[in-house]
């Protein structure tokens, strides 16, 4: 099938579906296949629940009369239609990437755009090679920008995110230790996201940069930038407040306070770099600090729970060397006593054990009143710390917990997705 005829089908359809447990009506359906799926075979299905049109990619669940129609390849047909789709698009597309906090200012840009524009923007963290061509096709012509978040974790992958949404900005949030196994260490992980720099300077496109990250700035010499951060130099240059207790600092620019509801120092730049970029897209200052204001985070992302006597700060959403950090730092700064959950961090490959060793460091200079880990490779080296109690998964750990109630006031649960710390909620709340 050509894509002209792909292109017909879309438009006549609402929405574009993947997904073989909910399938919307009137949407257009791309049978893709997993380790564990085959979306083929739910073609028939799908056009049933009311799909208008279904794509498979193997020949005996094809029927052009049902509407259900052959391409060799199903994902690359998407992709492919995703990149159509762009080329016909005249809005400003930023893309973002970077190793932590993707999410969080992808979210921060929409609330603040929002106040100004139609934005369509990244569902959820669908941001790989199947969520960017999603994000893109959901792009309608009454949106009047879009924002999208490309993961990564082995190299050449941003570049082929980059080729099909062809952003006309981009912002790399960090460079971090996040997916060091496939991208083959912290270098690694420089060069892969850098591809989205790559693209933008090859294309002459626009990059927003945070001068105070100095790596930020030296990959982005001879790129067309805005700039933004303490540097008085920078476009858009801000006050930073000092971070009390924790809380993410208030960022102060042209005498406006921009306080957000996120906890962290880490966020800071988050909020400036979606600050900035309302200020570039030009919406009036008093919306964008209400948009600030206003955000709330979910999903288990830095959020503050108040469970009995206990403040629970759950970040379990994720976890990787550099962002584990980051929460244990920003951790220590609160005041009273303190206990720490931490889960295994994913990914590492031949650094596991290293990175694992360096967590446990961290914990124990910041002098935590009681440390608790979970998971194979914590583990595994905790069994050597006598003030440390360490479970080799979380069931056994949930058991503990069910017996002995945390003493301190304050609690940070911490883990890779894997880990799914945030089910320990459950035993905290009993
Ligand atoms: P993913 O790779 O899963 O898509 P992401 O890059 O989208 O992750 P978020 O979901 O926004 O990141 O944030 C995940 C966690 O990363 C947060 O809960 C927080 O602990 C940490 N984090 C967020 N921003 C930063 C930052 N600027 N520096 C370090 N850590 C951060
Ligand atoms: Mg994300």
């Amino acid at each position: 099938m050509n894509i002209e005829n792909l292109y017909a089908m879309y438009l006549r359809s609402q929405t574009v579906s993947t997904d073989t447990r909910n399938i919307p009506m009137k949407s257009i359906f791309f049978a893709l296949k997993g380790n564990n799926f085959n979306g083929n075979k739910f073609a028939k299905q799908a056009i049933e629940s009311g799909a208008l049109f279904a794509i498979v990619d193997e020949k005996e669940y094809a029927d052009e009369s049902e509407d259900i129609h052959y391409v060799e390849d199903t994902l690359n047909a998407l992709q492919k239609l995703a990149e159509f789709h762009r080329e016909k698009l005249t809005i400003p597309i930023i893309a973002l990437t970077g190793s932590n906090g993707k999410t969080t200012t992808k979210e921060l840009i929409t609330a603040v755009l929002s106040k100004r524009y139609n934005v369509a923007s990244t569902i959820g963290n669908l941001n790989n090679h199947i969520g960017v061509p999603l994000t893109l096709l959901s792009i309608h012509p009454n949106h009047e920008i879009a924002i999208v978040e490309m993961g990564a974790n082995h190299q050449m992958e941003i570049d082929f995110l980059s080729k099909i949404a062809k952003p006309d900005f981009g912002y790399i949030t960090n460079f971090g230790k996040a997916h060091l196994e496939g991208f083959g260490g912290e270098e690694g992980v420089i060069k892969g996201k850098s591809e989205l720099y790559d693209y933008l300077k090859k294309n002459e496109k626009t990059v927003f940069v945070n001068c105070d990250d100095k790596k930020q700035v030296e990959l982005t010499e001879g790129i067309r930038k805005i700039t933004f951060g303490s540097d008085p130099k920078a476009e858009f240059s801000f006050k930073f407040s000092k971070s009390i207790n924790g809380d993410c600092p208030e960022i102060i620019y042209d005498s406006t306070h921009f306080k957000s509801q996120l906890t962290g120092d880490y966020n800071q730049s988050n909020v400036a770099a979606a600050i900035a970029i309302g200020l570039k897209f030009e919406v009036p200052i008093e919306d964008i600090k209400a948009a600030i204001e206003e955000y709330i985070p979910d999903n288990n992302r830095s959020q503050i729970i108040h469970q009995n006597d206990l403040k629970i700060i759950l970040d379990a959403y994720n976890a990787n060397p550099s962002s584990m950090q980051a929460a244990l730092l920003n951790f220590s700064k609160m005041k009273g006593d303190k206990a720490i959950i931490l889960g295994d961090m994913f990914e590492l490959g031949d650094a596991a054990a290293k990175e694992h060793q360096a967590i446990i460091d961290l914990a124990e200079k910041l002098e935590f009143q009681t440390i608790f880990l979970i998971g194979k490779f914590f583990h595994q080296i905790a069994v050597n710390y006598k003030n440390i109690r360490s479970f080799e998964n979380r069931e056994t750990a949930e058991k503990y917990f069910s017996e002995n109630p945390i003493q301190e006031k304050q609690l940070l649960i911490k883990g890779s997705r894997g880990m799914a710390l945030e089910k320990l909620l459950e035993i905290f709340s009993s």
